[in-house]
């Protein structure tokens, strides 16, 4: 067994300079190079059980052999390894937030060996090299799938079904296809070309995309059925949580994901961002990029402990305060604050007025219930107040095949890893009812 993940430490400088990256949209993480690769390799323990793989990746990859073939210098073994169980990994390399990292092994008595990026070295080796190729089938079998959806679910499904065998296509309503990956998470996240360099992957193996084309509207959900094998809704959840307290309406109060896809700048602004999780530190790096005055990210929650939180042990993902590469580019966070409603300023939002709540918790450590602490408001100037507090599910849709349901509109809001991993899953069921 290697040992080097006791006196080896992970990269700290991931990231590209502060000063430099709040200037573009560029992506802000860095690729590490060769030999910090194989360094980082190094630290892999190739446990008897590997918890990475069993338990913490959804999608089931590999992790300990594909680093041993990364450490070997086998690079398109290791792209063989990644590739049989992860559909499009050059975006989980970029975007996940590595549940496997969560239950590394290492991380008992070091810090977990970084995944994440030894995957994003394997998959971008791979293009780099021409190893990824279209999923094209060894033959047609002459069904057809409708697939309503681009997003992560929506394109692995596609891509399943297409090496089946069957003719796919997918409808989206957005002028481009690729979901949340193209209009929720930001460029200096994952990069655009990174999403048009698959699609043409995926036209060149014969996946038809409709795209500007709603289905519901300008094609009804009946069609599709008659005209189609089986039909997949891969819709997403698309109606983010609201916030009913009063002066809501003022102008100047936005959804988050309207923010991240341009409706508004921050130019100049006093910002606050309602939410405390991943979408609200998007909206802090995209409020930076714009030239906001100031930022302010609230949540009602209580902060989080900077250590893993006795109630969610190892294996598990930990419970604790994660600071973003958005948070480092500068933030003012507080938690444990409740909004009580907005007030106005020359027709538009101009300030909102908060109380700090003191919370109870369960004997493991998990907050349960709040209480405001009244007499103690404050106001918060803002002349831009964004509403990120998460997206609602969607009501359930009765999916008798031909009919299938898949990914965060089936589960609710989730991550891309997971709607991956449920698309393989549906697709097996839709191949299932098809004999193919
Ligand atoms: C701002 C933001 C940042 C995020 N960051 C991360 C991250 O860093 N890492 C991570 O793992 N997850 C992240 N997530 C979550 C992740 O993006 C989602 O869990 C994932 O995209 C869900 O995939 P999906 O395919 O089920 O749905 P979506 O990606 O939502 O795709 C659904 C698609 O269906 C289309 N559609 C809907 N209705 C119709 C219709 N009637 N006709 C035609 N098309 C339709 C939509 O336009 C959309 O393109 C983020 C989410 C948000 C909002």
């Amino acid at each position: 067994m290697d040992k080097n993940f006791l006196h080896l430490s992970r990269v700290s400088d991931l990231y590209r300079p502060v000063a430099e990256r709040i200037t573009d949209f560029r992506e802000v993480e860095r690729r590490l190079s060769p030999e910090e690769i194989a360094r980082q390799v190094s630290r892999c323990m190739h446990c008897g059980i590997p918890f990475c793989h069993g338990s913490g990746c959804p999608l089931g990859n590999l992790i300990p052999d594909i680093h041993e073939q990364v450490r070997r210098g086998n690079l398109q073994n290791a792209w063989n390894l990644l590739a049989s169980t992860s559909p499009m990994p050059e975006f989980t390399a970029r975007v996940c937030p590595a549940l496997c990292e969560g239950s590394c092994t290492a991380q008992l008595v070091s810090e977990s060996v970084m995944i994440r990026q030894i995957e994003k070295y394997v998959v971008e080796s791979a293009f780099a090299h021409h190893w990824v190729q279209p999923p094209r089938p060894r033959c047609e079998n002459g069904r057809s799938i409708a697939i309503v959806g681009s997003g992560p679910a929506g394109l692995t499904a596609a891509i399943r079904l297409r090496q089946a065998g069957c003719r796919v296509t997918v409808f989206e309503q957005r002028p481009l296809p690729g979901g949340l990956l193209r209009y929720g998470i930001p460029a200096f996240k994952l990069d655009r070309a990174v999403i048009d360099r698959r699609i043409e992957l995926l036209k060149d193996a014969g996946i038809v995309f409709r795209c500007d084309t709603t289905i519901g509207r300008d094609i009804s959900r009946e069609f599709l059925l008659r005209t189609h094998d089986a039909v997949l809704l891969a819709t997403g959840t698309p109606s983010p949580r609201d916030l009913a307290v009063e002066n809501r309406s003022l102008p100047g109060i936005e959804f988050a994901l309207d923010f991240l896809n341009g409706t508004t700048s921050a130019a100049g602004k006093n910002v606050v961002i309602i939410g405390g999780g991943d979408t609200g530190a998007d909206c802090v790096g995209m409020a930076n990029r714009q030239g906001a005055s100031n930022i302010t990210q609230i949540e009602i929650m209580p902060e989080p402990p900077r250590e893993r939180s006795f109630s969610t042990p190892w294996p598990q993902w930990p419970y604790l305060r994660r600071t973003s590469s958005s948070h480092q580019e500068g933030a003012i966070r507080r938690w444990g604050v409740q909004t009580v409603r907005f007030l106005e300023r020359n027709g538009t939002v101009g300030a909102v007025e908060i109380l700090p709540v003191d919370w109870e918790f369960s004997p493991n450590g998990r907050p349960l219930h709040f209480t405001p602490r009244i007499g103690e408001k404050e106001i918060l100037a803002a002349d831009l107040v964004l509403l990120a507090m998460g997206f609602l599910k969607p009501e359930s849709i009765e999916a008798v095949p031909p009919l299938f349901v898949v990914g965060d509109a089936a589960n609710g809001p989730s991550l891309v890893v997971r709607a991956m991993a449920d698309a393989i899953r549906i697709s097996q069921k839709v191949q299932q009812f098809l004999e193919v």
